[in-house]
């Protein structure tokens, strides 16, 4: 297994990419914390699926942008389990309009959610980090938007543009520690995120069209580059941004 003795947080991990990376990482041997927003029935049934296979997880509640909830989820993971050694920083909203319309509270919640949650867990999981002397794992589930333009998305595409600066930096500033900073930059995967896409067959087949291996990711094929980047094989990367896209970044028109 590799993660055996791990322990890991990850936030918003009770749906989409987040729920599968609580799986497989327990699948790997790591204690896993799922934080969740909203009704605690998803992360439960998590925990209980996870203890089926005699996973050890367990649930929080704490919203990634309030500073004091933050502080009270690393807390009880270090309660929980006795210590941090992953931080897998997933939660992540989006909403669509044209940024001439884009009311300033959707902006500022879509920011405060997927830019200064990462600032705010990172922060807060290296200082506990740094206090066992062990290194550590911070993994961001940037997006292909950290970098690719998406009219209409303005605030969610500047919250991943900025988690990739924040990766860069706090990756050099954390080195010495052994706490390695890195994004995992989704194209498509097939989530609730997307479910509006994929009930459209019209868009849906838009999308396939932008993707060069013609299909969405499956949220486990996520997990799977994150489970490299947190075991003993990816222990010399850090300061990076991982596309994982099926090639939609490099769509050339090829009409
Ligand atoms: P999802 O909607 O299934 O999951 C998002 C999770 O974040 C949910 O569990 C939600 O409750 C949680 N969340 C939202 N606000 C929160 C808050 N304030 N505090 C804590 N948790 C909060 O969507 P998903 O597709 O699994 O998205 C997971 C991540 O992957 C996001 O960061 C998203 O930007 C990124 N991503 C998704 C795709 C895609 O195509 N689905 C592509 C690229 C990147």
């Amino acid at each position: 297994m590799r993660l055996a003795d791990k322990i890991a947080l990850v936030t918003g991990g009770d749906s989409g990419i987040g729920k599968a990376i609580a799986l497989e990482m327990a699948r790997e041997g790591a204690g896993v914390m799922i934080d969740y927003v909203g009704g605690d029935g998803p992360a439960h049934a998590l925990v209980e699926q996870i203890e089926t296979f005699s996973g050890k997880a367990a649930a929080f509640a704490a919203d990634v942008s309030n500073p004091d909830e933050v502080d009270a989820l690393i807390a009880q993971t270090v309660k929980h389990f006795g210590r941090l050694d992953i931080l897998v920083n997933n939660a992540g909203v989006e909403k669509k309009a044209p940024f001439l319309e884009m009311p300033f509270e959707v902006y500022s919640k879509i920011v405060d959610i997927n830019l200064t949650g990462v600032w705010l867990c990172s922060q807060r999981a290296a200082r506990q980090m740094v206090k066992q002397e062990r290194g550590g794992r911070i993994i961001n589930i940037s997006s292909v938007h950290e970098d690719l333009t998406m009219p209409t998305n303005a605030p969610y595409c500047a919250s991943k543009g900025g988690v990739r600066m924040l990766m860069r930096t706090i990756a050099v500033e954390l080195a010495p520690h052994g706490i390695t900073v890195n994004n995992v930059c989704p194209g498509a995967v097939d989530t609730p995120m997307d479910a509006a896409l994929t009930r459209d067959p019209k868009k849906y087949d838009a999308l396939l069209s932008e993707i060069p291996l013609h299909r969405m990711a499956k949220p486990e094929e996520i997990a799977e580059l994150c489970i490299f980047l947190a075991s003993e094989a990816g222990a010399y990367i850090t300061a990076s941004s991982y596309v994982i896209d099926g090639g939609m970044m490099q769509k050339s028109g090829n009409l």
